[in-house]
């Protein structure tokens, strides 16, 4: 097998080598923090912890966690360690339920992000002279300009059609010659159905060779099935937009595992209960600790993904540690066509809609692409209505998830005490789609 580097004295460090680094940083990052953020210097404070006690990369579980909500409760610029003349770019994530979160980055930000996202796709072997197609959304969403500047840097072709337009995606693909699609492997698929449909011949017509794909949960027999229908390599990536965007982590060609890049981003997983660290290979919540991020710095950020890491030796020959795909969430969040969706914000919209009734039923299922449905049980008043009055009610209620949610549902009323309880309670969620794919 053929491995690529993109910064090769980086990326086969020894353990020793990323360890090291990593210390250097995390001491720098921790006085750094606290001199710079309110938040950090009172948590510092609060559990009598000075940045000169950090004196070993272990020292890191001494450090409070960062939240979410930290993000949300200082929204926009208050976790900002840098004042806005020295921030070039603002992305922010999709609203969930109150402020979305924001990040800024400073020049230097961006470099390292972009460095990052170079080692990102060569690593599953892109290059110079390959046709980049990149599919991810361009806009507030990291995923689009993410690949578009690494791309660049490594002298791929980068081609910035962003989501959707499906037939002109297939356009290029064949007239320019795309070697290399990025996108959700949802939407791969469904560009492959669209192909087949159109009547192109993948094998002839079309010379991708590789799929980087993230934003979303994936499975080996959804891998399998990109890989045939598109006729290519299909690659796993991870990242969130509070930790850069996509680069934090990518499958080698040996598909074992995604090799975080640990000199920049240092990965722990700890239980979910007691907040503990796991073993190695166990179990957890993700969190990252970016080491040398100068606009939104965050120490321990919790990202509520459940997956274990694993140190073993890669035939690639990098040390740096692989994280298992994500497994799920540790707490209730949907990712719905690479929109996060809190079913506590489907619930906030459905209460303040008077003829509401007291019992909602929120289902996802993948037909190609990621369907969400909501049950909604009306008032007994409600129900004698009109036909054409509850359908216009749906519409409504249709319209109003879609502004909070920025995802297209659809709405089923149903009648009060139609959806089935157990126990008196309902079950909020049921997510079809692991079964399916
Ligand atoms: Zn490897």
């Amino acid at each position: 097998m053929e491995y690529l580097y993109w910064n090769k004295d980086v990326e086969l460090f020894s353990r020793e080598e990323i360890e090291r680094i990593q210390y250097k940083r995390l001491r720098s990052m921790v006085k750094y923090c606290c001199d710079n953020v309110r938040l950090y210097n009172e948590r510092f404070k609060k559990a009598g912890l000075n940045p000169e006690d950090i004196k070993s990369v272990k020292d890191v579980t001494k450090i409070p966690f960062t939240f979410k909500d930290d993000l949300r409760e200082n929204y926009p610029f208050k976790m900002f360690a840098k004042p806005l003349e020295e921030i070039v770019r603002l992305h922010a994530s999709s609203g969930t339920s109150g402020s979305p979160t924001v990040v800024g980055y400073t020049r230097n930000d961006i470099e390292t992000w972009t460095e990052l996202m170079a080692r990102t796709i060569t690593c599953p072997g892109g290059h110079r002279g390959d046709i980049l197609q990149n599919a991810y959304g361009y806009g507030l969403f990291t995923g689009g300009l993410g690949f578009h500047y690494g791309g660049e840097r490594i002298g791929a072709a980068v081609i910035p059609i962003s989501g959707g337009n499906t037939s002109l995606q297939i356009k290029l693909m064949k007239d320019f010659g795309s070697t290399i699609l990025t996108c959700t492997p949802s939407y791969s698929l469904y560009i492959a159905e669209y192909a087949k449909q159109e009547g192109v011949d993948i094998e002839k017509e079309i010379k991708l060779r590789l799929g980087i794909f993230g934003a979303e949960p994936s499975s080996e027999t959804l891998r399998s099935k990109i890989e045939n229908s598109l006729n290519i390599d299909a690659f796993d990536i991870y990242g969130l937009s509070e930790i850069y965007g996509p680069g934090v982590s990518v499958e080698c060609p040996e598909k074992n595992g995604l090799h975080v890049w640990e000199d920049q981003i240092l990965p722990e997983v700890i239980d979910k209960e007691t907040r503990e660290p796991v073993s190695p290979g166990e179990k957890g919540i993700l969190l990252f600790t970016p080491l040398t991020k100068e606009g939104v710095p965050l120490l321990r950020y919790i990202t509520n993904d459940i997956a274990s890491l694993n140190y073993e030796k890669c035939n690639c020959n990098r040390k740096m540690v692989r994280m298992s795909k994500v497994t799920g969430r540790a707490d209730d969040m949907l990712i719905v066509r690479g929109v996060n969706v809190y079913p506590s914000q489907i619930e906030h919209v459905l209460m303040g809609i008077p003829g509401v009734g007291e019992n909602y039923q929120i289902v996802v299922d993948r037909d190609i692409l990621d369907t969400l449905t909501v049950r909604v049980e009306v008032t007994q008043e409600k129900f004698s209505d009109r036909i054409k009055d509850l359908e216009n009610f749906q519409r409504m209620i249709e319209e109003r998830l879609f502004e909070a949610l920025r995802v297209k549902v659809k709405i089923e009323l149903v009648a009060p005490g139609e959806i089935p309880r157990s126990m008196g309670k309902a079950k909020r969620v049921i997510d079809l789609r692991k079964e399916n794919i």
